[in-house]
């Protein structure tokens, strides 16, 4: 619990600070950034965002395991749609596939990386990476594991941003990374580190989602900010223009969960890159076969997307 007094001067330090190299702000375990009160921008095609998880929380999908027919279905839908938005490929094809060794978790599997960019207009040499994860858990002893929220969600909201860059020319390079195989490992975007098609000096931060459909209280965590305090004043920017709830922290695990690994966020930051990573808290429905289409907040995910949206714009307006 903090109160909204000691709340408002840690956001006036960390703004007076943004911009400086600090490695580590002090910050409580969890701040509430400032919320609109009023109807928020709108930007996204909602009756899109939901067909698209929709279809990939389908049944023809299997769950998306890495390594079965339903995961190569999935994969394909994902390309049509970078296809569609005109995402462009580095080389030959969007699909990078790639072969994940076995762990103490999981087998040795092939998997494929679906990865596309929209060039930028005024520092094009300078990226922007937004991934979420299209894998999910399969079925398993006969239950279809759908994963809506976990990670149709993420997909369908990384979707939205790229259709929002196709219509506004970002600055920087954006490149989208849909991943295989986060589940069981993060395999996928560790394979697209180890083999990044672009160097990684060009890299400016990345911004992972993954579960951002479901909560019954209006709230979306924002983790990573105490590695990267320079985008305090960026997301609130954005979250003053949205009613969704926007909390920083997950990252220091003093009395909660530390999500700095949880998602595929890790690898980038263990690379060194700062990171934004978005997400809800953990619900019932988590890596439960109830994780289904009809279990989202419609809602809060449409409000959600839209405050993605909003971050990634003003992200790409403020980074250097
Ligand atoms: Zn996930």
């Amino acid at each position: 619990m903090h109160s909204s007094c000691r709340l408002v001067l840690w956001l006036a330090a960390a703004i007076a600070t943004a911009g400086q190299a600090q490695t580590q702000a002090q910050t409580p375990d969890v701040v509430a950034l400032p919320s609109a009160t009023l109807a928020t921008p709108s930007t996204v095609d909602s009756a899109r965002l939901f067909e698209d998880v929709r279809t990939l929380a389908a049944p023809a999908f299997e769950g998306r395991l890495i390594g079965t027919a339903g995961n190569r279905q999935a994969g394909l839908f994902v390309q049509q749609r970078f296809t569609a938005l005109g995402l462009q490929p580095f080389g030959s094809s969007l699909a990078q596939p790639f072969k994940a060794p076995a762990t103490k978790r999981s087998a040795a599997v092939d998997g494929v990386n679906f990865i596309g960019f929209i060039k930028g207009s005024v520092r094009p040499e300078r990226m922007l990476l937004i991934s979420a994860h299209y894998d999910h858990l399969g079925i398993v002893k006969g239950k279809l594991y759908a994963g809506a929220d976990d990670n149709a969600s993420g997909v369908a909201a990384m979707l939205a941003v790229a259709a929002y860059f196709k219509a506004h020319r970002p600055q920087h390079t954006v490149v989208f990374a849909a991943f295989d195989g986060e589940e069981g490992g993060l395999r996928g975007s560790k394979a697209f580190l180890a083999a990044l098609p672009f160097p990684q000096a060009q890299l400016a931060l990345v911004l992972n989602f993954d579960m951002v459909s479901h909560n019954d209280r209006n709230e979306i965590y924002v983790t990573g900010t105490p590695h990267a305090p320079a985008l305090v004043p960026l997301v609130a920017a954005a979250a003053a223009r949205h009613t969704v709830q926007v909390k920083l922290g997950h990252d220091v695990g003093k009395g909660e969960e530390n999500w700095t690994h949880a998602s595929d966020h890790g690898p980038f930051h263990d690379a060194g890159l700062p990171f934004l990573y978005f997400g809800v808290e953990d619900h019932p429905d988590y890596h439960q076969p109830g994780d289904t289409f009809a279990h989202i907040n419609q809602p809060f995910f449409a409000a959600v997307a839209n405050l993605l949206v909003d971050v990634a714009a003003t992200v790409d307006g403020g980074v250097k």
